[in-house]
């Protein structure tokens, strides 16, 4: 069986860590693997558990995890299981794996396939004309003295004459 995960982004290799502990934690002898590497958008896991039975036979379990980080299946590859290794299966690696996918304990730092890389984020702004602020009214010069009256003024505030 297998089921199809999409939505986050999701740091598989740390969710395979967290398959075998589990299996670990269940008394059962468990090693991952990465089977593919070098490839971020399809990367590949397998979780081998194995648990010595009472009358020696062991149970088989093989887990992959295997997709991209915002789409990947867990893949449970079952061999010689056992009412126990069923009831693993049901508790543990689905419903509380699934939980702490959906809790986002396994999300990568933000880093959706869709965003710019940051290098274009910060590109230097293209410096633009400033719109063109408008003009404050003019002081005026005083045509008898050159004192720079306030604008609007009707009359030089330091010699009196009239201003145009
Ligand atoms: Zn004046």
């Amino acid at each position: 069986m297998q089921k199809l995960y999409t939505g986050r982004y999701v740091n598989l290799q740390a969710l395979a860590q967290e398959i075998n502990s589990i299996l670990l934690q269940e008394g059962w002898e468990s090693t991952v693997q990465p089977m593919m590497i070098g490839n971020p958008q399809y990367q590949d896991y397998m979780i081998r558990g194995l648990k010595k039975g009472h009358f020696h036979h062991a149970e088989e379990l093989i887990v992959r995890v295997t997709g991209s980080p915002s789409e990947f299946r867990i893949i449970i590859e079952e061999e010689h299981i056992g009412p126990l290794g069923r009831e693993l299966i049901n508790r543990r690696l689905l419903k509380q794996i699934e939980k702490e996918i959906n809790d986002g304990l396994f999300d990568l730092p933000m880093q959706q396939p869709t965003m710019q890389p940051i290098n274009q984020q910060i590109t230097p702004t293209v410096p633009s004309q400033q719109p063109i602020a408008p003009q404050a009214p003019q002081q005026i010069r005083c045509p008898q003295c050159g004192y720079l009256n306030p604008p609007g003024a009707k009359f030089c505030i330091n010699c009196g004459a009239r201003l145009a």
